[in-house]
């Protein structure tokens, strides 16, 4: 049994009748402690009995751990890419983004961009990941433990998460939700909900789902285009989601929550940056609270590229009449391919 698979709540029904609910949470504690070992210190869980941990021990009660094969620090901004091979050998990627970024500054924290599954079956054309097809879903304690092995090696803390690593999260909703609960659990990593982002290319059942349910985690979805055909090509969800449902279902979501949607918009020069996709947007978020992200691409193929400053600054410009805050995001770690767009699975030469 896999201890650390399981939030505090689903690991206290999984024990019932095993471990007193109380104790329970004092071994979930335990099982995320910084540094704590797979083999879990069972004698120094406070209130634990001896038949109690006679029993966990039957169970093979333990947590399950990652290999990290190698990580890539990036000279430029201080991005490091972890590459973690999982037990069917398989490899998935983490990036730990220091802030602030830079080559000399002394990061004061991290956000962890994580992965969800192996491969992604989405396509986006822009994307590395989905050019790799999909392989399988992560398990709950999978996604759990890219942020436990990184943590565990750096001297500041973790204080946010971004699930937009390899995989759509909302194609392993269960696994990502689990995880996530963890992830804020006070006993467990003690990262704010609202540090917590999910990001989905846009899977209109689950973003309902997810309104529905109430979570207080960040989501955001990817637009990348406001023009149907452009964005059938850019991102070929669409065909199964067409804008109009994943935009309705953004609204309801913003409506609900009383918040601002985050809309990712990967950018890329001579393809989404122009006049007319600047008036589609307009028209189409016309009325929504939004907040528009953008981000250059990052494609290691070389077949799409970064707008220039100018086609970006033309490109706000157009953006102005829509009137809600629209940012530009940095996507770094851009030269050990831990950029957005980039995860691969691949290894370069390892910097200690
Ligand atoms: S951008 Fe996200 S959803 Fe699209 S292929 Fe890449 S990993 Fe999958």
């Amino acid at each position: 049994m896999l201890l650390n698979d399981l939030p505090a709540r689903e690991l206290a029904v999984a024990l019932t009748g095993v471990v007193p609910e109380e104790v329970t949470r004092r071994l979930f504690a335990r099982v995320h402690d910084r540094g704590a070992p797979p083999e879990v210190d069972l004698a120094a869980v406070r209130g634990l009995s001896k038949v109690a941990t006679a029993a966990l021990r039957k169970l093979g009660a333990r947590a399950g751990r990652l290999e990290v094969i190698a990580r890539h620090r990036s000279k430029v901004d201080g991005f490091v890419k972890y590459l973690f091979r999982l037990s069917d050998g398989q490899v998935v990627e983490a990036v730990a983004i220091p802030l602030p970024a830079g080559p000399d500054s002394v990061p004061e924290k991290y956000t962890l961009c994580i992965s969800s599954q192996v491969g992604c079956a989405l396509a986006c054309a822009f994307c590395a990941t989905g050019r790799l097809g999909f392989s399988r879903h992560l398990e709950t304690w999978e996604i759990v433990d890219q942020v436990a092995r990184i943590r565990d090696e750096l001297d500041v803390p973790v204080r946010g998460l971004v699930f937009m690593g390899m995989g759509e999260p909302f194609l392993n909703y269960d696994a990502v939700l689990r995880a996530a609960r963890i992830f804020c659990d006070p006993a467990g990593f003690a990262i704010g909900a609202k540090a917590i982002t999910i990001s989905t290319a846009g899977i209109v059942p689950a973003i309902r789902r997810y309104t529905s349910e109430g979570h207080k985690f960040r989501l955001a979805i990817s637009l990348t285009s406001a023009i149907e055909e452009k964005r059938r090509r850019l991102m070929p969800i669409e065909r199964k989601y067409p804008l109009d449902e994943l935009l309705d279902a953004a609204r309801a979501h913003s409506l609900a929550t009383r918040d601002r949607i985050m809309l990712e918009y990967v950018a890329i020069s001579g393809e989404n940056v122009g006049a007319k996709d600047a008036a589609a947007l307009i028209e189409r978020l016309a009325g929504m609270r939004v907040r528009l992200n953008l981000i250059d691409v990052n494609d290691a193929t070389g077949r799409f590229a970064p707008p220039t400053e100018a086609e970006l600054a033309h490109f706000r410009d157009l953006l102005a009449p829509l009137g809600q805050p629209i940012v530009r995001r940095y996507s770094g770690g851009r030269e050990v391919h831990g950029a957005c767009g980039m995860l691969a699975g691949t290894s370069l030469p390892i910097v200690a």
